[in-house]
């Protein structure tokens, strides 16, 4: 027990003056840890769990992105169903107040593409065409991405 106590005291104290602290869990880090210290230590703990707040850290920040992913699927889900309900009745010619009506917003759209005359922003399953000109707007069935389609066909 002696020798064990004397042990630690001889030990150099770590200090916390500047103030550093474990990026996922908020656990203070010595000052006398390495300069690129962000996290804790990893470790196996008693019941043989890893605890890894680095690799921990990346996770939740995946997680985060994954999260993000799945919102903007949802609104595009959201929105198709609204373009659906407008076009069904009203036909493929509507107006702004109608989109407006129906919560369908434009800057919702997957891509965006400016022609000459009309710029067609594309949903899922309706491509928008916009015709400044004409002041029209089109709802546009639509069962390719657009992306795939070169305009002709195959047969
Ligand atoms: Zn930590």
């Amino acid at each position: 027990m002696k020798t064990k106590k004397k042990e630690i005291s001889s030990k150099p104290s770590l200090t916390y003056h500047l103030g550093r602290a474990c990026e996922d869990c908020g656990e203070p880090i010595a000052d006398q840890e390495r300069k690129t210290k962000r996290h804790c230590t990893s470790f196996v703990d008693e019941n043989g769990i890893h605890h890894n707040c680095r690799r921990r850290k990346h996770q939740k920040k995946h997680q985060l992105h994954e999260d993000r992913l799945l919102d903007w699927a949802a609104k595009q889900r959201q929105t198709k169903a609204k373009i659906e309900e407008a076009f069904a009745m009203h036909g493929e010619f509507v107006t702004l107040q109608i989109l407006e009506a129906y919560g369908i917003a434009l800057n919702n759209c997957i891509t965006i593409s400016h022609g000459y005359q009309e710029s067609s922003l594309e949903f899922l399953g309706y491509n928008i065409i916009i015709n400044p000109f004409k002041k029209s707007i089109k709802l546009q069935k639509h069962d390719k991405p657009t992306s795939n389609f070169d305009g002709r066909t195959i047969s």
